[in-house]
């Protein structure tokens, strides 16, 4: 199988996987647990933390371990909006944010009485950080934006817009889903100007399960569930030490090749980028700015589903769009937000590379992508 989809989620590397086991068989305790069963739980959790951390440039402290990316989401944009929304209610976001943010955001919205202002890019899918800058206020509670749009890969300017909304406003808290920027591109938190940040273990090789909230230190969020205390109350419920073991061990495996992986990733996404310059019924629908890990584009009078039901009976695993887009709100779809035209959203397919890509993969996708487009242009 080749798998060209690893936005949505990738294949354990062997750390997590030999993490997990250990979980299941050796140190299958409750962190909580006072004694030795719990504390070797404990402990592995306490070696996790300080991975990400350390990937984040962050102190250990600043990292609280969710269910997932959506869980950290929802947790972080309900916590900004309650420490500020009795003085300012205002919230800035982008026009292309996942679901897991701008659906918190759209509830806060309708039911909590907050003007959300949303910013749309130029008609390339580029945003101008100036246009967030200009959005805020002394009335903004906070401003969330992603770093790397997950379908297609557009970075947006998160250092400037952060940094200068923090010297103009330092009240406002700002938020970026760095779900698709983590461990493939290099940054630091506090480099961000971040308060806040959002990264997804699954998405990084480790497994289902475990998403992280950084939270910079001194900024007290209200958690969104009460329970048992842990993760210092911030994520009350006992947590999945397997998914936080193996996020822990997949980043202290990972994090000392990130510059190679991203310059194979250029020089792959350069190259199938000339591959389909040639082909005159695709048009690429991702920016040439955009992060190489992610490319998206589309076949000309063959809807998404169709192609990519061809390429899967190929053995070939590719995206119509994100499997989070693609749910009962198809109206909202994100391309088209991010100046792709209605009906080249709808042809539109989503690459997205990994550690494991070879060039052989995307060869045998070109050719596949040819040979798709004549048969299925004759059935039509
Ligand atoms: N944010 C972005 C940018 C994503 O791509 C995703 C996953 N599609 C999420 C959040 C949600 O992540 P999780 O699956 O860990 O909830």
């Amino acid at each position: 199988m080749i798998y060209l989809d690893n936005a949505s989620t990738t294949r354990p590397c062997e750390a997590a996987v030999k993490a997990v086991m250990r979980t299941l068989t050796d140190d299958w305790g409750n962190p909580s647990s006072l004694h030795k069963a719990g504390l070797a739980a404990e402990l592995l959790t306490v070696d996790a933390r300080r991975n990400i951390a350390g990937a984040l440039t962050a102190a250990p402290e600043c990292i609280y371990f969710t269910s997932g990316a959506t869980e950290a989401n929802n947790t972080l944009i309900r916590g900004m909006w309650e420490c500020s929304f009795k003085r300012r209610r205002k919230i800035v976001i982008s026009d292309a944010e996942h679901p897991s943010v701008e659906e918190p955001v759209r509830f806060l919205e309708e039911n909590c009485g907050a003007e959300v202002i949303r910013i749309s890019p130029a008609k390339n899918g580029i945003f101008d950080a100036d246009d967030f800058i200009m959005a805020c206020d002394e009335n903004t509670a906070f401003i969330s934006a992603m770093l790397i749009n997950n379908e297609t890969g557009t970075i947006l300017p998160i250092k400037k817009i952060f940094t200068a909304v923090k010297k103009l406003y330092p009240d406002i808290i700002t938020h970026t889903d760095a779900v698709q920027g983590f461990l493939k591109h290099k940054f630091k938190a506090a480099d961000l100007a971040a308060d806040c940040l959002t990264i997804s273990g699954h998405k990084i090789h480790a497994v289902k399960g475990a998403g992280v909230m950084y939270i910079k230190k001194g900024l007290s969020l209200k958690p969104l569930m009460q329970g048992g205390g842990q993760e210092r109350g911030m994520r009350p419920g006992t947590e999945s030490v397997p998914a936080i073991y193996a996020f822990g061990e997949a980043v202290k495996a990972l994090k000392p090749t990130v510059e190679t992986a991203l310059s194979n990733a250029q020089l792959l996404n350069k190259n199938f980028r000339k591959k389909l310059q040639t082909l005159d019924f695709i048009t690429i629908n991702s920016p040439e700015e955009a992060s190489p890990y992610i490319i998206n584009f589309s076949v000309k009078n063959i809807r998404s589903e169709i192609m990519l039901h061809f390429l899967e009976a190929k053995e070939i695993c590719v995206s119509s769009g994100s499997a989070c887009a693609t749910g009962s709100n198809k109206s909202n779809k994100p391309l088209t937000k991010l100046g792709v035209s209605p009906k080249n959203a709808d042809e539109a397919l989503r690459i997205s590379l990994s550690r494991t890509t070879v060039p052989g993969d995307l060869e045998v996708l070109i050719s596949a992508l040819k040979e798709g487009y004549q048969n299925l242009q004759k059935k039509g």
